[in-house]
């Protein structure tokens, strides 16, 4: 781990530790009887789908909602008419419940208050507050000076309060072309925050938008809307992160200078970032235009619905954002991190079975040839309510290629010619001869079992270490078998000066088996449901399972946990 990366959250953050510092917070306000309710909400703009950054602001406002018996409201900010679509809207909904999270009746949409926002720009007018400036876009950048320079004020700053409004309503009315006139707040031109320097509110845009279809050609820019939407709602904390720190005098600006019906308080906290992924929008969204993988929803994305896809349970996602916790200085957490949460999670609830993935041949001698018995296979070993299942064992077996080495090495202690290894939950069986085809490749292996060994277990104690999962040839189900690896080769992708990330893709995150043998039950396997293929790791049925006409399943994450090796390093 470099330095900057973060392992189990900060001293202050993360369960069972102190509280955060919102949380912190929250208990001071409700202390000192500042609010009666706590109200937080959860407000993404609705240009692509949410990924494992937002579930850590839809757990932390969801969360504390919950924690202080008060609600959280999901709220899309849609407020750009160009990029936002109906498609992620639904999407947003969607994957918010799938975490857990329910806003009951608080849905809102902030392209619901463009009448009201409209009204409260009127009144900055009126007050002497706002104006109308009609320079363009370029004038206004070059104009707003830099860090040690003050800024310039606009030739229109001090356009008469009654033109001011005739031109606002002129600019609504659908008179004047998109450039040619925005509504600026009149704060300071030499504010020593670059974003007070006459923030623009309006700006025209004669384009339709998803929600209020062709009613405005006027739309209230983000520092506009972001405090006053939240005000309108009656939020009491307004949870974001830390870019838009800088934004918050705007946000307290805004708001002390129009009669609102609550006074929220903007509070920002680190984003989460992690190793081996890009979290931003954009990057998702050209990984996905430029077809490096196959949707949003590919399974090795870092969006809740490729998160879904891949197996992950919601609960896994939750422990994980508890355990970074929140923080007021941005790092970037292992990705180690949540697949250990999801190993976690995993090894409790899901049901272990065998598979073969890449299958070579056993065939027992001295086993009778139309004789099948069932075994008691424990389903998770985790869970005892879970039961046990009867798996069908036969003369002709699939093991595992890699579970026969005709040389073995040292410490091989799996199937080798003239070695005996046992077959989980049935017998121990010998090695007695390796069939190869023309080309030298080993295709079958002809054994001998041990009838007194029914179980796995040798009556007069001989050790055998090695254990191998097994599925019977005539019962098995026909399977593909996705694995996946992480999507980038190296852990830093965002910031690589030298390449575009899209260069340092990892060429082996996706690889497909499609010989593979699963036991017959699996065969009405359906989309979503999670296993434990025994030593291979932690699988789902993926959705076009459904129309393939056999179960494929996405390895979710392996069985080796780096994470309790890395922990219990740190430890001793
Ligand atoms: P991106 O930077 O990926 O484009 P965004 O911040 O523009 O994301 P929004 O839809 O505006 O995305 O985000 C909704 C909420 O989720 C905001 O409050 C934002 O602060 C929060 N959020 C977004 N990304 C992260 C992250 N990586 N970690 C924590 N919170 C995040
Ligand atoms: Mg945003």
């Amino acid at each position: 781990m470099t330095d900057q990366q973060q392992g189990a959250g900060d001293a202050a953050a993360g369960s069972g530790g102190a509280k955060d510092f919102i949380r912190q917070i929250i208990e001071e306000d409700l202390a000192a009887g500042r609010h009666e309710t706590v109200v937080t909400r959860f407000p993404p703009e609705p240009n692509g789908y949410l990924h494992i950054g937002h579930a850590k602001s839809i757990c932390l406002n969801f969360g504390v909602a919950e924690e202080y018996g008060g609600r959280c409201h999901l709220r899309m900010d849609d407020t750009n008419p160009i990029r936002e679509e109906e498609e992620y809207v639904e999407a947003i909904r969607r994957d918010v419940r799938w975490l857990g999270f329910d806003w009951g009746e608080h849905y809102y949409h902030a392209a619901d208050y463009f009448e009201q926002l409209y009204e409260y720009a009127v009144m900055l007018v009126r007050r002497g507050l706002a104006y109308v400036d009609s320079q363009g876009q370029d004038e206004i950048r070059a104009q707003r000076g830099t860090p040690t320079e003050p800024g310039v004020e606009s030739p229109y700053r001090n356009r008469p309060v009654a033109e001011n409004l005739d031109l606002f309503e002129r600019m609504r009315a659908g008179e004047f072309p998109d450039g040619a006139h925005v509504l600026r707040a009149k704060i300071d031109m030499a504010h020593p925050n670059i974003l007070m320097r006459d923030p623009v509110l309006y700006r025209i845009r004669h384009v339709a938008h998803h929600r209020t279809g062709d009613a405005w050609c006027i739309y209230p820019m983000y520092d506009f809307t972001h405090c006053l939407s939240d005000a309108i709602e009656r939020v009491t904390h307004s949870l974001c992160t830390l870019e838009f720190e800088n934004n918050r005098a705007i946000y307290d600006w805004v708001l002390d200078n129009l009669p609102v019906p609550a006074r929220p308080r903007q509070i920002e906290f680190a984003r989460l970032n992690l190793t081996y992924t890009v979290l931003s929008k954009r990057k998702l969204m050209r990984l996905v235009e430029e077809g490096h993988v196959a949707g949003w929803d590919d399974p090795r994305m870092p969006t809740l619905c490729g998160l879904r896809r891949r197996g992950c349970p919601p609960a896994a996602i939750r422990a994980f954002c508890d355990r970074v916790g929140v923080a007021k200085r941005n790092s970037i957490v292992d990705v180690g991190l949540l697949e250990h949460a999801v190993r976690d999670e995993l090894n409790r609830t899901s049901p272990r079975v065998m598979a073969v993935l890449d299958p070579l041949k056993v065939v027992i001698e001295n086993y009778p040839e139309d004789l099948v018995e069932e075994f008691d296979c424990v389903n998770n070993p985790e869970d005892p309510g879970a039961g046990t299942r009867r798996v069908p064992f036969s003369r002709e077996l699939w093991i595992e290629r890699e579970d026969f080495r005709e040389d073995p090495p040292r410490k091989f202690f799996r199937l080798a010619p003239g070695r005996e290894v046992r077959l989980r939950y049935a017998y121990l069986i010998t090695c007695r001869e390796v069939v190869k085809d023309d080309a030298g490749r080993v295709v079958e292996l002809r054994c001998t079992y041990d009838p007194a060994t029914r179980g796995g277990d040798a009556p007069d104690g001989r050790k055998v270490r090695g254990t191998l999962h097994w599925v019977s040839v005539p019962h098995a189900v026909d399977a593909e078998v996705r694995l996946y690896d992480r999507l980038f080769s190296v852990p830093h992708p965002e910031e690589d000066r030298e390449r575009d990330f899209v260069e340092l893709l990892n060429p082996d995150s996706l690889r497909v088996l499609e010989r593979c043998k699963v036991e017959p039950l699996l065969a009405g396997a359906g989309p979503g449901e999670r296993y434990q293929f025994e030593r291979k790791g932690y699988f789902c049925v993926d959705p076009e399972t459904e129309s393939a006409g056999r179960p494929i399943f996405n390895r979710t994450v392996t069985l080796r946990d780096s994470w309790a090796r890395i922990e219990a390093r740190m430890r001793s």
